[in-house]
């Protein structure tokens, strides 16, 4: 018999390990084509996260030998700061996010958090630190509750209730007639964009870490839910060292430092009064979108 359910327990395991891949993955910037390049050298201790300041120091990297993708890039995001990434598509922003994540180690430079190399600390201590919401949220298929408490199995119903209040989807969730124990995903209730990142929101704010990667849905969310999100975005950053990858420049104006991305570099770095002084790429872009948003306006009318 025991013959017979070895290869049935075999496939539960296999189904399990893809299930919790996939979504690890999607967790992650929708890195379903990442594989898990580095490894932990030997004896590698914790990381110890008292001031979150994010250095990248001279940070080279591609994802293949013959294609350099980030030139010798470098920048500080000071602890609570909120320092945003813009720069047009395929710039590099995603791949700042993935190796501070240390899905890879860069070519040459380094990358602390609170003076300690990344690359020499535990990954998984390393992880915990870090909260990401990105731009499409893959949920579990099981309850919405289960999906805001992932990673955080012992929190409590009254944590996670209160992390739902803070990220805006409580009432969405009360209303429904299973509330939390509804099921989302595939098989159960679908999502809009915008209820699906509160709920990564909502983990992100139950796991409490001191470093967050916001990366701005680049899907069109209609203005009012964009603003409601935006406030709920503000909370996640408070008092917390952000990296925010945006794409519509309204929506980091007031970072502590904008940094513009070109061609795996900064090309510009500063708050958003002074890069529209500077003239340069940041106030084109952001000429170009204000232009566009007022003839959308327009259109609409
Ligand atoms: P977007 O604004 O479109 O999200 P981005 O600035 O975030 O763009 P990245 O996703 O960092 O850009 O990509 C930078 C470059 O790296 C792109 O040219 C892309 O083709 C390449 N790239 C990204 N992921 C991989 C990968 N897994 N393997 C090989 N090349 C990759």
């Amino acid at each position: 018999l025991t013959q017979l359910f070895r290869p049935l327990d075999m496939l539960g395991w296999v189904y399990r390990t893809i299930r919790q891949g996939l979504i690890d993955m999607a967790d992650m910037f929708n890195l379903m084509d990442t594989e898990a390049e580095v490894k932990d050298v030997p004896g590698a201790p914790a990381i110890v996260v008292r001031h979150p300041v994010v250095v990248f120091e001279n940070v080279s990297f591609g994802y293949d030998p013959d294609r350099q993708i980030l030139h010798d890039l470098s920048f500080e995001a000071p602890a609570g700061a909120t320092v945003a990434l813009v720069g047009p598509s395929g710039a590099g922003k995603s791949t700042i996010g993935r190796l501070l994540f240390r899905f890879y180690d860069p070519w040459s430079g380094r990358i602390t958090i609170d003076g300690q190399d990344i690359s020499q600390v535990g990954q998984e201590s390393l992880r915990a630190e870090i909260g990401i919401v990105p731009q499409d949220s893959v949920l579990f298929n099981d309850s919405i509750g289960y999906n805001i408490a992932y990673g955080r199995g012992d929190a409590s119903e009254e944590a996670v209730r209160r992390a739902a209040a803070d990220a805006a989807i409580l009432p969405f969730i009360t209303a429904l007639p299973h509330g939390f124990d509804t099921q989302v995903g595939e098989r159960g209730l679908k999502l809009s964009g915008g209820e699906k990142q509160r709920v990564a929101i909502a983990r992100t704010l139950l796991k409490d870490p001191p470093i967050v990667l916001l990366d701005e849905a680049t899907s069109a969310l209609d203005s009012r839910t964009e603003q409601d999100i935006l406030a709920t975005l503000k909370r996640v950053s408070e008092h917390r060292t952000t990296l925010a990858i945006a794409h519509r420049l309204s929506t980091i104006a007031d970072a502590d430092i904008i940094n513009v991305m070109e061609a795996g570099r900064i090309v510009e770095s500063g708050s958003h009064a002074r890069l529209l002084q500077a003239d340069g790429l940041y106030a084109e872009m952001w000429n170009r979108q204000q232009n566009e948003a007022s003839e959308e306006r327009e259109a609409a009318e």
